[in-house]
């Protein structure tokens, strides 16, 4: 949800240089490996988690990177208390770990809207906006916050319920069209459609964007340039030394100083949404970012970026594209995740989360099995398509080889802190 921040020095100085003449930055300072390796201590089981996670004052904006805000006042819900404690406990021990070793874990009380209703009369902000990730680049100390909107009716909806709203909400912000679909479950694991999932799937995703930042931005840089990132991590893992990106049908380069127009040139902070540069990175094949961005009107069409969606029948051509991205030919974690090379890494790090039955996991019923995207067709035809089944029956090699690559990392990273 989801902003992932990727400013690396003062925000500040960047929300005062849109307004005015360029200024020479100033050069921030190279981070040692102390700060690259920092960890928190936030805790060691379930309890202590729920203990340690508080509510952030307003205002706040994580795009400045400075250390959050407390609001000491605040209390959590009963029902965020228990969906909080659930989703630890159904977390695999690597993931515990790396929750436990951030700085802070955050809920964020933000008025928002969810963004798709109906009726939003008082203009509020979409609750995926209060959703967010990021490691300091000075300190290294790395911060994840979730919106409380995800309280707003008492517990947090189930996953299926969750991913249903998710997926409205990306299609609405890439103006994609509309399309009837639901997510629900194949046979019997309902019991994982629970409050606690979702919030496990929450966490990952803003924990992913952490780690993100730590397995690929080796150094911060000065406002203004490219970060430098380094993607030998993502070279060498997996049992076949495999390169994580695949399903790219263009090479996902780091930007550097020699490639300043390479595939990464310095976002600022990745929100949710944000679709990669197509004349840069393309899909390997279709569908391709652009089957699911439609122009709004005020906003002048260009060569890179078609209205694909101005046919008459734009329901069928997104159910179609929709399908497609979801089948077993494609290596995707979700349509998020397929839209910029970050999202893709941050999304499939989610999927090896909530899936994991390895020995490290706490309990071996607790994965989750099924998350089946049920699509209808303008003639009521219903497409339905499940990747977490599919993957969990070998029926997508390319996706398998990505998850495993994120989760030998992240079990090799657990091994080395706890020597
Ligand atoms: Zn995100």
């Amino acid at each position: 949800m989801n902003w992932s921040r990727l400013l690396v020095a003062s925000g500040l100085l960047a929300l005062i240089c849109t307004a005015c003449a360029p200024v020479q930055p100033k050069r921030a300072p190279e981070p040692t490996a102390n700060v690259l390796q920092h960890r928190g201590q936030l805790c060691t089981d379930a309890a202590s988690f729920v203990r340690s996670v508080r509510v952030l004052k307003d205002p706040y904006d994580p795009a400045m990177l400075e250390e959050p805000p407390l609001d000491d006042a605040a209390v959590l819900t009963p029902e965020q208390v228990a969906d909080l404690k659930a989703a630890f406990e159904l977390a695999p021990a690597y993931f515990q770990t790396e929750l436990c070793g951030m700085d802070r874990v955050l809920l964020v009380n933000s008025r928002c809207a969810d963004s798709t209703a109906d009726q939003n009369p008082e203009a509020l902000p979409p609750c995926y906006e209060f959703s967010w990730g990021f490691r300091n680049p000075e300190t290294g100390r790395r911060f994840i916050a979730i919106s409380a909107g995800l309280w707003r009716n008492g517990h947090a909806p189930g996953i299926t319920d969750y991913s249903t709203s998710r997926l409205r909400s990306l299609l609405v912000a890439l103006n994609a069209g509309t399309a009837r679909f639901w997510f629900d479950m194949v046979d019997s694991h309902k019991s994982a459609d629970s409050p606690g999932m979702t919030v496990l799937a929450e966490l990952a995703h803003e924990v992913g964007h952490v780690r993100w930042y730590d397995w690929t931005v080796s150094t911060a840089h000065p406002i203004q340039e490219a970060a430098r990132y380094d993607f030998a991590r993502l070279r060498e893992c997996g049992t076949n030394r495999f390169y994580f990106y695949n399903g790219w049908g263009s090479p996902i380069q780091p930007a550097s100083h020699d490639v300043p127009d390479s595939a990464f040139g310095a976002p600022r902070f990745l929100v949710f949404a944000a679709t990669a540069d197509e004349t840069k990175v393309v899909h390997d094949q279709p569908p391709q970012i652009s089957a699911f961005r439609r122009n709004r009107p005020d906003e002048a069409t260009s060569a890179t970026q078609p209205p694909l969606y101005r046919s008459r029948k734009p329901t069928k051509e997104l159910a179609q594209n929709l399908a497609q991205l979801y089948d077993r030919t494609h290596v995707w974690s979700s349509l998020l995740g397929s839209l910029h090379p970050e999202h893709d890494l941050v999304e499939t790090y989610v999927l090896g989360v909530l899936t994991y039955r390895g020995k490290q996991n706490s309990s071996s019923a607790s994965y989750l099995r099924s998350l089946r995207l049920n699509i209808a067709f303008p003639d009521n035809k219903i497409a339905r398509v499940d990747v977490v089944d599919d993957y969990l029956h070998q029926r997508k090699p390319g996706l398998s080889e990505k998850i495993e690559c994120l989760t030998s990392l992240s079990l090799r990273d657990m091994g080395s802190q706890q020597r």
